[in-house]
């Protein structure tokens, strides 16, 4: 078996207004099937979803939070603002976003966007990757989906990967309950979680840093899918133990 990875080359840096399936389309040829996976900050970009924090005032919460953390009580009450709950507030400040994804600081983010200026992540991504995808499609003619990525630190290891925060057209979960091992075992409860591992290899080409490699094509997978969520790989209140745990531990 054999998949390809590969960038997309002369990307510009992104601004407000642009519009990135046609800057996909005009820098690369797309083929059925291919996953068109997309880092966030160029889509927070060009969704104009960059603020500075002098037009911010921290609250009292956001305050207490910034003096244990020692940081800029501004960025803080930022990272409230934009969050449905703060589920350990210190030594970590992990909170859940809007959208349902659990992350540090809200997934605001100062690298690379300009000096001054925070990029939030899209407030609703599944709906920014439609929006691409749809017109990656209309342009191309070719059947695409569409996994757009954040980098995220893990619980239990040191270490970023590349995750998924929004899809198009491809579920994040596949199933392999009731398939069979290499000994004929019923598989009872495995789900390999695809669209972040799809997200940890397109990441492996963007990098952290000055690359310039947002968007890479991911060529060679059969798993396009009708609609999809990555609602569905988040865990149900009932089901998320891990969360139930860390809402014990100290919080203002
Ligand atoms: P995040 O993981 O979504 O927060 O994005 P990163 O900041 O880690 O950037 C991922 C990749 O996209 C890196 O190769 C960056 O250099 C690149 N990148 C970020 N913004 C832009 C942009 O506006 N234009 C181009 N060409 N590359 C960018
Ligand atoms: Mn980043
Ligand atoms: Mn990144």
């Amino acid at each position: 078996m054999k998949i390809q990875v590969f960038t997309v080359e002369n990307i510009p840096l992104i601004k407000e207004g642009d519009d990135i399936a046609s800057i996909i389309c005009e820098n690369t040829t797309i083929e059925d099937n291919d996953i068109v996976v997309i880092a966030s900050t160029i889509v927070a970009k060009a969704e104009g979803r960059m603020f500075r924090l002098e037009d911010i005032i921290p609250g009292e919460k956001a305050l207490t939070i910034a003096n244990k953390h020692n940081l800029d009580a501004r960025f803080v009450q930022a990272v409230l603002d934009r969050s449905k709950e703060v589920l350990v507030d210190y030594p970590i400040f992990l909170v859940e976003t809007q959208n349902g994804h659990v992350c540090i600081k809200a997934g605001i983010d100062d690298s690379n966007v300009n000096t001054g200026y925070l990029a939030d992540l899209p407030s609703n991504p599944d709906e920014s990757a439609g929006k691409i995808g749809t017109k990656v499609e209309k342009i191309t003619g070719k059947r695409v989906s569409v996994i757009l990525t954040d980098t995220n630190g893990r619980a239990f290891k040191i270490g970023q990967t590349g995750i998924a925060i929004g899809v198009y057209k491809i579920h994040p979960i596949k199933n392999w309950k009731g398939q069979k091992d290499l000994f004929g075992n019923i598989l009872e409860i495995t789900e390999e979680a695809i669209a972040d591992e799809i997200a940890g290899a397109a990441n492996l080409l963007m990098g952290e840093g000055d690359g310039g490699y947002p968007v890479v094509i991911v060529r060679g997978l059969q798993f396009r899918s009708e609609e999809s969520s990555v609602q569905e790989m988040y865990r149900s209140e009932r089901e998320d133990i891990v969360k139930k745990g860390l809402r014990c531990l100290s919080k203002v």
